[in-house]
Formats: C-alpha cells, structure tokens, sequence
C-alpha cells in the first residue's frame, strides 16, 4: 500500500451554542472516514476548530458578564467534551482565535488586494443608534412585510416562511436594546468574486477531477451560470467596530468579517498541528502540494465551499481543495429538529442519559452515503436496528461461541482449512475498502451485517450448544466455535471505523492483543480468544423516550430550531441561553433509605454549598475509584477536589459541566494530594456503582452562587 498524505477537515462550529445532533451527522461522518484511512496506515491529519468571531458573541459575552475571550473558552471546554464523548478523534481541535489564524487571514487579504481582488465600497445598514452597533439581520426584529407576523427576524419570516432584507421589516427595531434603527451608511472591504479571474478559474476548478459531487456539480453550473455569464456577486468581508475578531492591518475599526476569518481557522488548526508534529505547513498547503485535502462540509455552505473559498486560496497563492464533500441535514422522524417536540437533541443530554454513543455512530453510518441527502434518525428504526444488527447479529456471535473455546479448548482456536477464511476475509476487506473510500457507508455496513448474517446461519445449523453436551463431538464444537471467532474477528476489523472503542476491546479483550485492529490484520488467523465479557447492551425504548423528554422539558418553547446545521455567524441565531444540561429522573422510586434525624436550620447553613464549574477532570494514578476534579467556586484559583466517582464517569464528559460542591469542608490530606471539598452526588444505599449521580443545577447557574 503506498502512503497517501491526507489533510481532512469537518465545518468549524460556532462557539455560541451546543453541539447537537445534527452537528454530530458530520463530525462522526468524517471521523469514520478518517479513522478508515489511518487504519489503511495513510498517514492523515484530521483537524478543526471552534469559530469563535463575531457579533453574536461579543453580545452574549457581554450579556454573561464576562469577556468574549472567556466565553469561547467555556464553550471550547465544552464542545470538545462533547466531540470525545462521541469518539471523535481530531488531531488538533483548536480555535479561530488564535496567532496562526490571524497570520494566514492576513496574509491572504494583503495578497489578494496585492492582485485587485479586494474593493472598499460605502454601503447602508441598520445601525442601533443606543448601543451604537451596525446590526447583523438576526438582532433585527419587525414585523414581517409579507403576513404582519410579529417579532420576526431580519431575513425572514418563521410564521410565512418569506425572505426578504432587514429594510423590509414593519416597525423594526433593535432585538439588542430594542432602540429604533436607524439607516447609516459606512465603508465595507469586498473581496470582488465577479471579477473576470474569478470566473475562469472557478469554471476551470469545477470542471477538474469530479471535485465536487455530481448534485453538487449541478448547483455550481447554475451558480455560475451560461459561459460568458456573470452571475457572480463580490462578497463583503468587514464589519465595522465594535467586533469581537481580527482588526484588518490596514484599516483600523475594520474587521474580518467571516468569510477571511473562520474557514482560515482550517489552515491554523493545521498550522499549529505542525508546531506539535514537526509537519511542514507548506507541503499540505502550499500551491504545488501533492497532498490531498479533503473539506467535510453541510450542504448549506456549499456555496462558499465551491466558489468563494477555491477563489479566494488560488489567488492568494496557496492549493485548492482536493475535493469538498457535502452532506445533507438531519431530521429526526421525518421532521425538522424541534424544541418544542423535544427532537433537537444535544450532545451533552445523550451522554448524559447515559446512551452509547456507538449506538448513534453505527445508526448514522447505516443511514449515510456519497450523496447531499437528507438522513433521518428514526427513533424506532434506532432502536430496532442497533438491538437487531448489533447486539441481534453481530455481538451475538462471540456471546454463543466464545465460551465454549475457553471451557473446552484452553481458548485456543483451530481450523480445519484456512485458505479460505483467509480468502474470504482478504476479498471482504477488499469490497468494503472501496465503500469506505467512496463514503458509502450505508453500503458497508449492509455487506457486514450480511457476512454477520452469513456465520449466524453457519452456528445455528451446527448448533454448538447442542454439540457441546456430546463428548464424542467435540472435534465439530471446536470446528465451528474457531470459525465463527474468526468471523467476528474479522467483522470487528471492518467495523473498527465506525465503533472504535467497542473493536478496541474486543481486540484487546477477546483477542489479548496489545493494540487495535489495523486493515491488514484481515490477512491472519487468530489464534486464540479469552473469556467473552459482556460488550454491549441492548437499547431500551424507555430510555429514548427519557432522551426526548429531557430535551423537550429543559427548554423555553419560545425559539425553535433553525437550520440543523449551523456554521458561522451568517447565522446569527444565538441569542438565547445556552441549552442547559437537563437532568434526567433516575431510578425512580429506589428507596434511599431511612430519612437521617431532624436538625434546625442553623445546623443546615453551617454547610456552605457553592455552584462548581468542572475545569478539568483526570484519572488518578493508582486509584480505583477517584476522579481528580478541578473546581471553578469564583475563587482565584480552582480547587482540586478527589471524587469517588469514577466507576460511573469517564473524567473526559465531566469537563466544563456545573455540580454542586461543600465549600467549607475540611480539606483532607489523601496519598494523592489535598482534597478541597466535596462535590455532591446521588446513590443508592449501597453505593453501587451503577448508580452514582452528579448534581447539576438548573441552566443560568453561576460558579460560586451559593445554594441553599
Ligand atoms: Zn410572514
């Protein structure tokens, strides 16, 4: 196999929200997808960041009361928990607020306006005279010109589904002080995409090396239009002072606006990649690289992905994408994500509930493809194919056959002919190597389950529980226990991309290796197993049903979703609170035991309870049981606090969500450190470890409020 050079990205999200599972179809798309290609021993580089720019959190920051630099790193604390509850492996996962960003945005303004390519141009906006702001379309309210629909925003109209610009609004006003605009002219840069350059090279690009998808392809030959057309507008890339961003060299009070800011975040997140690694930037970006880059993307900013993006890079002297692949949005039963039905489901509430986040990865895949189609979760259809197709056909191979070569056969496995297993497996691997590659993921995981169906049938018409009662058969037992092993050996092989943690036990586990599956291990037999140990439960319909639930009644019904996928801050759609971490009702009815004796309520406020922000989280080493937490009480400096807790957290899931610590406890001196405090949490009188619950309060909370 020759080594290919891959740099592959996912759309940066934007540092204003959670992130959801819309969000997720993309990061878990790409994910697989690279981590099929590092099992291939390409060397790739997958990397991302949180856009941290713009107005939307300048405002909120503001309306939090704390800088916007601390905001994006809360939220940078949180999105990254949440992409590794989630197994998705970045190499780097940086931001856009950084020194490599604003180098490579600089750098490409000068070059372009070296060229002719940039344009300063007077343009009228809304301006909120009180807050002395230029006004993005979404902090504009009226009421909408086409139904009278009040409370509607800037761009269009949620009752009537019109579009139409901010100056068509009845009454508008100010969604930020809600002061009257006012209409004020001002000086804005335009990177001038109609410029004749543009065009030739952008039909050039297009038409080279399918680039693009075959729909997508389509989309840009209408954007472009007919040769000789001009259907191509310049695109503004300032925005006026006050901006949370990068001030432009040249002009002060001028910022890069979006579009020569977040997408440059993909070549800083690699830049400081290369800073760890010692990769050279320029032989993945530079104009002559050989290396392949591949941007993972939502359909919806397709548009600048295809034209105003490869225009931009080209002219400034650096490689264009190799290809861009677009996906389509989620829906959930058919719908659009809702609040108010309790389908905008977040990253957070599922791990929270505790639901395995394999389970969603292996539904996605089955549902993805090459193509810019929509996926749907179905939430019945989530529940019946991963109990049918993971638990039903694939785990059940090694649950049947595995204890019968530990019990009779010292683990070890035998077969009677292995060319063609090894055969078989070699072509299997072959056939969904091309799928993988070609992103038909939905393919690939057909062709598993039907190998998995193939050795099903093979155990059932051998029966080895039925042979196993019989000692003169034991030839026959050890016959089809090996050879079914070894078929689970090899679907935990294909299926490693898409359930990671799950093929990595069983690589270590069951088969005593010291590493995870790579694609070559298709070309050997393995020799022995030990003792199968539970790997997977079955979903319980309940358990969803307490998912929706959480997600519908931890929020206000006021502001429904929008788009699914959201990328930058052309969406301005943030203003509302934070999506709180709803907290869900567990083990209902368990008794605690009895109630403790009656004391006042002076003995009650001897006890100082504080809101705790979890700043970082670790394992202990030679602990047990103990998660060394670091806790934010508004307090100059974190406490470390140990925590008992570990049977029942993963330290990485715990990082940037809020609890409830004992503040004035005694600090305790323990082999590992001092122990600060105490953070609360809920069990069952026997403290089993399958019921220990943190403490999170309500969304609004701040670190330090007192709790009473
Ligand atoms: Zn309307």
């Amino acid at each position: 196999m020759t080594g290919r050079r891959i740099l592959v990205t996912s759309a940066l999200p934007y540092a204003n929200g959670p992130i959801h599972l819309g969000h997720l179809v993309e990061y878990i798309q790409t994910d697989i997808w690279v981590r099929f290609q590092k099992m291939r021993g390409h060397e790739c580089h997958y990397v991302c960041a949180d856009d941290t720019h713009g107005t939307p959190i300048m405002l909120r920051a503001e309306k939090e009361g704390i800088t916007p630099e601390a905001l994006i790193a809360r939220v940078h604390a949180e999105h990254s928990r949440d992409f590794a509850g989630f197994h998705v492996a970045f190499d780097n996962y940086y931001t856009t607020h950084s020194d490599e960003t604003r180098l490579y945005a600089e750098d490409i303004y000068a070059k372009l306006k070296a060229v002719g390519l940039v344009e300063v141009r007077s343009i009228e906006q809304y301006y909120d005279p009180l807050k002395s702001l230029f006004l993005p379309d979404r902090f504009i309210k009226g009421e909408c010109p086409k139904c009278g629909a009040k409370d509607q925003y800037g761009d269009s109209c949620e009752n009537c589904g019109a579009a139409y610009a901010p100056t068509d609004l009845r009454n508008p006003y100010s969604a930020v002080s809600g002061a009257t605009p006012v209409l004020k002219s001002s000086e804005h840069y335009f990177f001038r995409l109609s410029d004749a350059r543009c065009q030739d090279f952008l039909r050039r690009w297009t038409r080279e090396e399918q680039r693009l998808q075959p729909e997508a392809a389509n989309k840009m030959q209408e954007w472009l239009g007919a040769e000789g057309e001009n259907k191509l507008t310049d695109w503004d890339i300032s925005r006026d002072a006050p901006y949370f961003g990068f001030e432009i060299p040249d002009a002060p009070g001028k910022f890069f606006y979006v579009w020569l800011d977040a997408p440059i975040g993909y070549m800083g997140s690699f830049r400081n990649l290369c800073g760890k690694r010692g990769l050279d930037f320029d032989d993945y970006w530079g104009k002559d690289s050989q290396a392949e880059l591949y941007h993972f993307i939502g359909k919806d900013i397709l548009y600048f992905h295809a034209l105003f993006w490869p225009a931009e890079l080209a002219h400034a002297g650096y490689r264009t994408p190799t290809k861009v692949f677009a996906h389509g949005f989620l829906t959930v039963d058919g719908q659009k994500m809702s609040k108010s039905r309790g389908t905008f489901i977040t990253a957070d509430s599922y791990l929270q509930q505790d639901l395995n986040p394999e389970w969603l990865r292996y539904y996605f895949a089955a549902k993805l493809n090459s193509s810019m189609e929509d996926i749907d979760l179905n939430l019945d259809d989530f529940v019946a194919r991963v109990n049918s197709d993971l638990v039903g056909k694939y785990i059940n191979i090694a649950s049947r056959c595995a204890g019968f070569l530990v019990k009779f056969f010292d683990g070890k496995l035998a077969f009677a002919a292995t060319k063609p297993l090894l055969d078989g497996a070699v072509h299997s691997g072959q056939t969904l190597s091309e799928y993988y590659e070609a992103r038909n993921f939905s393919q690939a995981l057909r062709e598993i389950m039907a190998i998995a169906d193939r050795i099903n049938g093979e155990i059932a018409t051998a029966a080895p529980w039925t042979l196993a009662k019989d000692e003169t058969r034991r030839a026959a037992l050890h016959d089809i226990c090996s050879r079914a092993l070894h078929g689970f050996y090899v679907l935990s092989i294909l299926l490693r991309p898409v359930l990671p943690a799950l093929t990595s036990r069983v690589a270590r586990e069951l088969f005593g290796m010291e590493r995870d599956f790579a694609w070559n291990d298709l070309a050997a037999l393995p020799t022995r197993v030990n003792a199968y140990q539970h790997l997977m439960q079955r979903i319980e319909a309940r358990q969803i049903d307490a998912l929706v639930n959480a997600n519908r009644e931890s929020l206000a019904p006021a502001a429904d979703a929008h788009s699914p996928q959201r990328h930058a801050q052309h969406q301005q759609t943030q203003t509302a609170a934070p999506t709180p971490s709803p907290q869900p009702a567990r083990g209902e009815g368990e008794s605690g035991g009895a109630i403790a004796p009656m004391i006042g309520i002076e003995d009650f406020a001897k006890i100082d309870l504080r809101i705790a922000r979890i700043v970082d989280a670790g394992h202990v080493e030679g602990a047990e049981k103990l998660i060394r937490l670091s806790l934010d009480i508004g307090e100059a400096k974190p406490r470390q606090v140990f925590a008992g807790i570990k049977s029942a957290y993963d330290p990485a899931t715990l990082i940037g969500r809020l609890t409830v610590m004992v503040a004035n406890l005694a600090p305790r001196k323990m082999k590992f450190g001092l122990s600060d405090g105490m953070v609360l949490a809920a069990s069952d009188p026997e403290g089993k470890s399958s019921g220990l619950f943190l403490l999170s309060p309500d969304s609004g909370a701040q670190p330090g409020m007192r709790v009473k």
